[in-house]
């Protein structure tokens, strides 16, 4: 439990508190390892008992290698803008599938894609989404939806939004980012060339099973405010991490159902605002991380079509999609 979910009232059911998993793409919302197969027991820890070459080996799996920031982005743009949706739906309330945690997911399917895409279409800007593989199975008709607007891309993310470490086992990893690789490819026609963990569950070999997926970028990690080649274990590694940020994710604020940190849609207005305020100013990249069942809420989707209108009327801003992006800079970096 932590502090935010006691600002619950005893009006809710108790199994709905309990039910709901933290959230997704945000380091601190990881769910909390029960077990040391759940925590990746392969992970040596940091102790005043390592050695300077220990200590390197430890966090030398997937650094900040060269920033790829180019001089200029496309048509002039001061500034790349990514907006990304991580669909997690009903998958985050798995470990305990009852009704009604499971509804609060499902929201997300049911109201909050459409009104995602219509608000997209309405401002003809392109997204990134990544959704779990089983999100799609559950429901077939959001990816058809997706990929009819033609400015989409659609990311990989999880098989049922699985957290990596915890499976504590290579081979099986590797099987489940394949499955989904495959899921998504005949979902949508075409292969996924980004990906993004589950709930940042990026464990050990993650990196090592995203470079030989062949993936052009990941978009798991939070190091930099830009683009940057991945180094693992000193040696570049031609991957792109398009990092993201805690301060730019909706469910940290929000929480599932209004219980996260700040769960006032114009106060998240304003942080966001100043993101990208800085991000223009930088010259670098603004990525926006969002959960339709969180930010598609109404009082909050009304914020994010306000933060859009900012932004394109800021004008040298260029909208892109998140494969756009790490395809230009692989190609001005290099
Ligand atoms: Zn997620």
């Amino acid at each position: 439990m932590n502090s935010s979910r006691k600002r619950h009232t005893c009006a809710i059911p108790l199994v709905l508190v309990v039910a709901l998993l933290p959230g997704c793409s945000s380091p601190s919302a990881q769910p909390a390892p029960s077990s040391p197969q759940q925590a990746g027991a392969a992970v040596n820890p940091i102790t005043v008992d390592s050695t300077e070459e220990q200590i390197r080996q430890a966090v030398g799996t997937a650094r900040v290698g060269r920033k790829l920031t180019p001089k200029v982005w496309p048509n002039g743009a001061r500034v790349a803008v990514c907006l990304s949706f991580d669909v997690d739906n009903e998958l985050l309330q798995r470990a305990n599938p009852l009704p009604v945690p499971l509804s609060v997911g499902e929201y997300g399917a049911t109201t909050s894609m459409p009104r995602i895409l219509e608000l997209l279409d309405r401002h003809q800007v392109p997204a990134t989404f990544f959704i779990p593989a089983m999100g799609v199975m559950l429901h077939p008709e959001m990816v058809p939806a997706i990929v009819a607007r033609h400015r989409h891309e659609i990311g990989v993310h999880g098989w049922v939004h699985e957290f990596w470490p915890g499976i504590g086992d290579a081979a099986k990893e590797q099987r489940l980012l394949a499955q989904s690789i495959e899921y998504l490819t005949k979902a949508s026609g075409k292969r996924p060339v980004g990906v993004r963990a589950p709930s940042s569950g990026f464990g050990p070999q993650t990196f090592d099973l995203i470079r030989k997926a062949g993936f052009v970028y990941d978009s798991s990690l939070l190091a930099a405010d830009e683009p940057y080649e991945i180094v693992s274990n000193g040696q570049p590694s031609g991957v792109i991490e398009l990092p993201i940020s805690e301060v730019g994710n909706d469910h940290v604020y929000y929480g599932e159902t209004a219980n996260g940190s700040l769960p006032s849609p114009d106060a998240v207005f304003a942080i966001y605002k100043a993101e990208f305020d800085l991000a223009l100013q930088e010259r670098t990249m603004f990525i926006l991380t969002q959960h339709p069942h969180v930010g598609g809420r109404r009082s909050r989707i009304v914020q994010l079509d306000r933060l859009i209108t900012y932004i394109k009327s800021k004008r040298e801003v260029w909208f892109a999609t998140m494969e756009e992006v790490a395809n230009y800079v692989k190609q001005t970096g290099s």
